[in-house]
């Protein structure tokens, strides 16, 4: 039936750049086949996945949405893609996005351009705008992403799905081609809150293959999110953060957080105000240590191991030919943040912007951390606006810089956070997301929280 509503809609909002639909009903055949014989190896066998083109994958192309790796098929399965097979998850394809992860609207990738299901003039977020836009448009139940500073939550929030960017080194990154090593994270999409619980306690799990992963059972998420399936929130403490508001936010926006914050006090949860003075530098901090950690961990794309290749026609040298493959594989975002990245890592400059970021990161960590002592969880708008049109910011990288505001915070603390949907914008009548955050290793909070909400 996806297979069907994926022929049947993607022309038209192109979430999918590789739909392997033999691969995917003989996942679906072997995971029925689980069943019949009693031995389910998950909740979730059977039902079928979207995967983000940036796990890598033995029988589909992972592009990243580059023309770098243009029909590049990956030797080995990255430790995500082997837990959604083992778990008997059917894989139905793989999602468009912003090339190498970077960009807020999927408007990056070198492929296609990506539709919101509820207006398709606008963008369906990003860099993960494929996974939500299938998601939203019912080609597919759940969803996988990467959140390095907000492209599960806020693709979640321009579509009314539900995205959650688990703690850093709780999901293995082994296999996910790396955007900023220090803020990757693979996360779980789905329509409901319990959906995306369920695909989170499959994905998450200590990896010996990634350096960074951590030895430590996250909290019970799937029972957080029937806890909170029963709206009571008394005793839960839920603290608004002073500084993801106000001027620059839609009114649409700040009403429906508004309303939000009505309802949790409702179910129970008592609401104060918290100050989070650092989280105003947080645009300034990530887009100066995301751009060092692209700049040198897209190195790797040289040409000469795999991806691209151009002129190697015996004419030119080897640096000439890293140089030329390199200019016409990468599009215009990659470059320019290669270039940041390089600047702000040359030897003269490195104290005064990447020393100076990390020394920002570590008080946004004690933002949190203080806040943390007195709240449960934070709570903001995912984004400041709706949706925008396509096209409308492409000339202006800055402007779209903005639109991750809110998110950003958590990637460079590395704590978790959730988009859940609320509700549409009373002025544009487009889907608004309510962020929730939680300390690191507590993501089951946010579960609790979220479910309670939608
Ligand atoms: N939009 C942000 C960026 O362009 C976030 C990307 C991401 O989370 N992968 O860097």
């Amino acid at each position: 039936a996806h297979l069907d509503r994926i022929a049947e809609i993607d022309g038209e909002l192109g979430a999918f750049l590789h739909v392997g639909a033999d691969e995917a009903l003989a996942a679906a055949r072997a995971a029925d086949a689980t069943i019949a014989a009693g031995e389910a190896p998950s909740a979730l066998t059977g039902v079928p996945i979207a995967l983000k083109d940036v796990f890598t994958t033995v029988d589909a192309p992972t592009t990243c949405g580059s023309k770098m790796l243009e029909n590049w098929t990956a030797p080995y399965d990255a430790t995500l893609t082997t837990r959604l097979r083992a778990a008997g998850i059917p894989i139905l394809g793989k999602t468009n996005m912003d090339e190498f992860a970077m960009g807020s609207s999927t408007e990056n990738s070198a492929y296609q351009v990506t539709r919101n299901p509820w207006d398709t003039d606008r963008i369906p977020g990003g860099s993960g705008g494929g996974s939500a836009a299938a998601l939203a448009s019912y080609q597919a139940p759940l969803a996988i992403g990467t959140d390095t500073g907000g492209s599960i939550r806020q693709p979640a929030a321009v579509t009314a799905t539900v995205g959650v960017k688990p703690t850093y080194g709780t999901v293995s990154r082994y296999g996910l081609v790396a955007c900023a090593s220090s803020l990757d994270q693979g996360g779980p999409c789905g329509r409901t809150v319990l959906d995306t619980a369920l695909l989170h306690e499959v994905i998450a799990g200590f990896d010996p293959r990634d350096s960074t992963s951590i030895d430590v059972p996250i909290g019970d998420v799937v029972g957080a999110a029937r806890a909170g399936a029963t709206g009571d929130l008394t005793g839960v403490r839920v603290g608004v953060v002073k500084q993801l508001q106000g001027e620059g936010y839609q009114p649409g926006v700040l009403e429906s957080f508004e309303k939000a914050c009505e309802v949790l006090r409702a179910q129970g949860a008592t609401i104060v105000e918290v100050d989070c003075p650092h989280f105003e530098y947080a645009l300034g901090a990530y887009y100066l240590i995301l751009p060092s950690e692209v700049s040198s961990n897209l190195a790797r794309f040289d040409a000469m191991r795999y991806g691209l290749r151009v002129g190697d026609d015996g004419s030119h040298s080897a640096d000439e030919v890293m140089a030329l493959s390199r200019a016409a594989g990468f599009g215009p975002e990659v470059k320019r943040r290669i270039m940041i990245g390089t600047y702000a890592l040359s030897s003269g400059y490195y104290d005064a912007y990447y020393g100076q970021a990390q020394k920002v990161r570590t008080l946004i960590a004690r933002d949190f951390a203080a806040a943390f002592e007195s709240v449960d969880v934070l709570v903001s708008p995912t984004t400041p606006q709706t949706a925008f049109k396509l096209g409308e910011k492409v000339d202006d990288p800055l402007s779209m810089y903005l639109f991750d505001l809110c998110t950003l915070p958590v990637n460079l603390a590395g704590n978790a956070a959730m988009s859940v949907p609320s509700g549409l914008s009373s002025a544009d009548g487009l889907p608004v997301g309510l962020q929730i955050m939680a300390p690191a290793l507590a993501d089951d909070r946010l579960y609790r929280v979220g479910a309670a909400y939608e």
